[in-house]
């Protein structure tokens, strides 16, 4: 069997159908008429119907099990659907059939149905849930079993909704779906366990999403689909045996469905705004994974993502960036002589200035240490360069604490087929020829490589 929701849910379920079948047949071998039909004077479980679900509880046992025995269940699917056309053909072609007449069956001579069959209704439901195990389980097919399926939960909620709503009207029209409340149960069970069996495509597949998505479409779908039919059975018993007036019981109706649909609008609200929170959390965690928290400036990571983005869209869109390498000069001297913390003030300074000399668009982050890199999009060497010093000259006008400080710069424009580490190393070995030429300077690296 293909991947599925669960073979432990079908087995389940196929349990489920066996266990109901064989009481209904103990409800007839031994005259217990609360086995049959559930409700005194309610429609019962024929015993044909019985042994149908007999075997289509079979069916889905072998399938759910862990070797399942493909011509096995196409047989039992065979003689499900069978007896459900069987019946249907007696009722068109007007004969008898032997199972009719195997138990007295008082409930239906009470009405004027045909004594021991199974209604047209409850045959459809069969020939469908029997045709699902005789179509092929791959692929085009998948599609057609979850439509019958669902053809059979349809006609589950139809009987179901239809045996409480029948209730206000009961004295003047006869039952719209004369099946019995376990006979539609079991439809719906057996239903469900096909669909359950399916693997995660077509229809099935946002029920087996793990995501927010798959746990509204699990926890919502099947209380939406049986709270009609819930509703119409709390109408049956409110009207039959509280004796509620009609107006009652629709006023009540109206309020309970009014109340799930509030109930389900308020879940899912919850559900987005945890989301949203979420998001906003990760929004959040990625920014601070992406900042400096000494200066505020993005740090190397930020850095090293953003050049990676530059080098792509050079790439891509035919568009040029320089960079710049700054260091702070003589840094070691000034902590010694002024403390860590006077560093740590000089590195926040640094950032300000580098800030305010920039354009919006280039890129200032802290590369590490006393280290800055600046990313300057759509930018030549040139004015590059004119930024760099426009850079040194703002070190040279600040008031800093204690003794002057200076920085110095390396310029390199990327070059046309240039990786991020090419230009980074030529950009590092400008800086170094400003530190040897004697630092508080610019200096412009060597030509990239030829591609
Ligand atoms: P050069 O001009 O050659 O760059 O000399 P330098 O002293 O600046 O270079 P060196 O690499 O010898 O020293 C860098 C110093 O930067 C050493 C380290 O204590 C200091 N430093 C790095 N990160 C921090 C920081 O976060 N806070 C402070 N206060 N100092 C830092
Ligand atoms: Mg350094
Ligand atoms: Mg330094």
């Amino acid at each position: 069997m293909a991947p599925s929701l669960g073979q432990a849910f079908v087995c389940r379920a196929g349990m489920v159908l066996v266990l109901v079948a064989v009481v209904v047949l103990l409800g007839w071998q031994f005259d217990v008429a609360v086995l049959r039909s559930v409700l005194p004077g309610a429609n019962s479980m024929k015993p044909l119907t019985a042994v149908t679900f007999l075997l289509a509880g079979l069916a889905l046992l072998n399938r759910g099990s862990r070797l399942p025995v493909p011509a096995l269940g196409r047989l039992l699917s065979g003689l499900v659907a069978g007896a459900g056309a069987m019946s249907l053909a007696a009722y068109v072609l007007g004969f008898t059939l032997a199972s009719d007449g195997w138990y007295p069956d008082p409930e239906a001579l009470a009405t004027d149905r045909i004594p021991g069959r199974m209604s047209a209704v409850t045959a459809t439901g069969f020939v469908v849930l029997g045709s699902l195990g005789l179509l092929p389980d791959r692929r085009p097919w998948w599609q057609l079993q979850q439509v019958l399926a669902f053809l059979v939960l349809a006609i589950a909620m139809f009987a179901l909704a239809s045996y409480g709503y029948q209730a206000s009207v009961r004295e003047t029209q006869p039952d719209f779906t004369p099946v019995a409340i376990h006979t539609a149960l079991l439809f719906l069970v057996g239903a469900l366990a096909w669909l359950g069996s399916q693997p995660p495509q077509g229809l099935m597949r946002v029920v087996h999403a793990r995501g927010l998505g798959g746990v509204v479409a699990r926890r919502l779908l099947l209380p939406a689909l049986l709270l009609p039919s819930l509703l119409g059975l709390f109408a049956r018993v409110a009207g039959d045996w509280l004796s509620w007036s009609t107006t009652t019981v629709v006023s009540m109706l109206a309020l309970v469905s009014g109340g799930a649909m509030a109930w389900l609008i308020w879940w899912v609200a919850l559900l987005l705004d945890r989301l949203e929170g979420e998001r906003a959390q990760v929004v959040a965690l990625h920014g601070e994974s992406h900042t400096d928290a000494l200066t505020g400036l993005p740090n190397r990571r930020a850095f090293d993502e953003a050049i990676a983005g530059l080098v792509h869209g050079r790439r891509e869109h035919d568009r040029s960036f320089s960079l710049l390498m700054l260091d702070l000069d003589r840094f070691k001297d000034y902590n010694d002589a002024h403390g860590h913390l006077a560093g740590d003030e000089v590195l926040r300074r640094s950032a300000g200035l580098l800030r305010c000399a920039l354009r919006p668009g280039d890129l200032p982050a802290r590369y590490g240490g006393e280290e800055f890199g600046v990313l300057l999009p759509d930018t030549g060497v040139d004015e590059a360069t004119r930024v760099a010093e426009r850079i040194v000259q703002s070190f040279h006008e600040e008031a800093w604490p204690g003794r002057a400080v200076t920085i110095s710069i390396g310029v390199a424009a990327a070059g046309r087929e240039e990786a991020a580490a090419g230009v980074v190393g030529r950009a590092d070995r400008a800086l170094y020829a400003a530190k040897i030429a004697g630092r508080d300077r610019v200096a412009s690296a060597e030509q990239p490589p030829a591609a």
